[in-house]
C-alpha cells in the first residue's frame, strides 16, 4: 500500500479527504508551507506543528545543490536532517529547469544545466531526480517534468508535454514503492484543453499514486487559471489525490477547492511574511507603512496565532521592520501560516457542512475590504 487517500465529504466538486502516508495523516485540502532549502524561512519546525501544519514541501533541485544528496542521505533523510517529523512533499527540480531556461539545454533523456552557485555543468535525468528524491526520503515524490512557460505555442505545449509524459513513465519506472510513500504524475499541456487531456490519459495509463495539475500559476493569472482547470481537472481520477502546484494567493485557493482540488503549495504567505505584507481575513496590510508606527493594536483581533494571541503591537512590529531585526520576519511568517492553515480549517468545514459556496463567497467578501492593496 503506498499512500492511501479518502473522500469524507463533497460538495459540488469540492472536496474534503484525508491522506495516510508513512509520516502521518494530512486532511486535505492541505496548505503546504514551502522549504526550499529545507527549512521554511524564519518559522522553528515545532512552531510549525503548532500551527497545524501537517505537509511541507522542499526543493529537490536547491537542495541537490547544497548540500547535495550524499549529505542528506547519510543523516537519515530529510526529514531527519531538518527536524520535521510530518511528511515531506519533494518537486522534482523540473520548474528550475523551466527558471533557468537560459541556461539549459533540454534533450530527450533530461537536462544540462550550469549551477547557480559555481557555474558547474549539472545533468538532471527523470532516474537522477527519483533518485535524489529517494535520498531525501520524501513521502511524496513528484515526477521529473518540464514545465512550459506562459505563453506559449500549441505546437511547442505539444512537443513538451510529450516529453514530460516520456519522462513520467520513466519516473514511475525508477520509483520504488514503498508502504505509506507515494509518487505523483504531472499533467502539463499549458492552457490547451485537448493537450491536457490527453496529458492526464497519458498519465493514467502509466498509473501514479496522485495527480497534479502543472504548468499552470506561471504568468497566466487568475482568470485564465481557472478556466484551464475547470475545464481539465474532471480528466483526472476521483479516487486520487489532486495538486495544484505553486498556488497561490487566498482567492486563487479558494477556486481550486470548489474545482476539486486538494493540495496547494506557495511561497507567498512566507515570502510576504519577510516582505511586511499581512494577510488578515479583512485583506492585505503592509506593516511597514508609517501608519502602524503608534498603532498599539495586534495585527488580527481574533487570531489565534501566537503573535496575535501575545497581543505584539502593530508598532512593535512596524518598528522591527524599520530596524530590520529579523524577528520581524519571524513574526508575521507565523501569523501569514496560520491565516492560510485556518483558511483551509475553514474550507474544510464548509465542505463538510455542504455550504462551500455561501462560506467562500462571504470569506472574499470579508478580504476585499482590505484597505492598502487588493485582497489577493
Ligand atoms: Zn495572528
Amino acid at each position: 500500500m503506498t499512500i492511501s487517500f479518502s473522500i469524507i465529504n463533497t460538495d459540488g466538486s469540492a472536496r474534503s479527504g484525508l491522506m495516510k502516508t508513512a509520516h502521518g495523516i494530512v486532511k486535505t485540502p492541505v496548505f503546504m508551507p514551502v522549504g526550499t532549502y529545507g527549512a521554511v524561512k524564519g518559522i522553528q519546525p515545532e512552531d510549525l506543528k503548532h500551527l497545524g501544519s501537517e505537509i511541507i514541501l522542499s526543493n529537490t533541485y536547491h537542495l541537490m545543490e547544497r548540500p547535495g544528496k550524499d549529505i542528506i542521505r547519510d543523516i537519515g533523510g530529510l526529514r531527519k536532517f531538518m527536524n520535521w517529523d510530518g511528511p515531506i512533499l519533494t518537486d522534482s527540480g523540473g520548474f528550475q529547469v523551466m527558471s533557468l531556461q537560459n541556461m539549459a539545454k533540454i534533450d530527450a533523456n533530461g537536462v544540462t544545466f550550469k549551477s547557480h552557485i559555481d557555474g558547474s555543468l549539472i545533468r538532471l535525468t527523470p532516474r537522477d531526480s527519483i533518485e535524489m528524491q529517494n535520498a531525501l526520503d520524501s513521502t511524496i515524490t513528484m515526477a521529473f517534468d518540464e514545465c512550459t512557460s506562459y505563453p506559449v505555442s500549441q505546437e511547442i505545449a505539444l512537443k513538451s508535454m510529450n516529453l514530460s509524459m516520456k519522462w513520467a513513465k520513466l519516473c514511475r519506472d525508477s520509483f520504488i514503492d514503498r508502504n505509506g510513500y507515494g509518487l505523483f504524475g504531472i499533467v502539463q499541456g499549458s492552457t490547451y484543453n485537448d493537450l491536457r487531456q490527453k496529458s492526464s490519459e497519458k498519465l493514467l495509463r502509466i498509473g501514479f499514486d496522485g495527480y497534479a495539475i502543472g504548468g499552470l500559476a506561471v504568468g497566466e493569472g487568475h482568470e485564465v487559471m481557472v478556466k484551464t482547470l475547470k475545464s481539465s481537472i474532471n480528466y483526472l481520477p476521483i479516487n486520487k489525490p489532486r495538486y495544484l502546484m505553486g498556488v497561490g494567493y487566498p482567492k486563487d485557493i479558494i477556486a481550486g477547492v470548489k474545482l476539486g482540488v486538494d493540495m496547494f503549495d506557495c511561497v507567498i504567505p512566507t515570502r510576504s511574511g519577510r516582505t511586511g505584507k499581512i494577510f488578515t481575513k479583512n485583506g492585505t496590510l503592509n506593516i511597514k507603512n508609517s501608519r502602524h508606527k503608534n498603532d498599539p493594536r495586534p495585527i488580527e483581533e481574533g487570531c489565534l496565532c501566537k503573535v496575535c494571541n501575545n497581543k505584539i503591537s502593530r508598532a512593535y512590529l512596524y518598528h522591527l521592520f524599520n530596524t530590520k531585526e529579523m524577528l520581524g520576519a519571524t513574526y508575521l511568517t507565523i501569523h501569514n501560516i496560520n491565516h492560510y492553515i485556518q483558511l483551509m480549517s475553514t474550507l474544510r468545514e464548509a465542505i463538510n457542512n455542504n455550504n462551500y459556496n455561501e462560506t467562500s463567497n462571504h470569506l472574499i467578501n470579508e478580504y476585499k475590504k482590505g484597505d492598502i492593496e487588493i485582497y489577493n
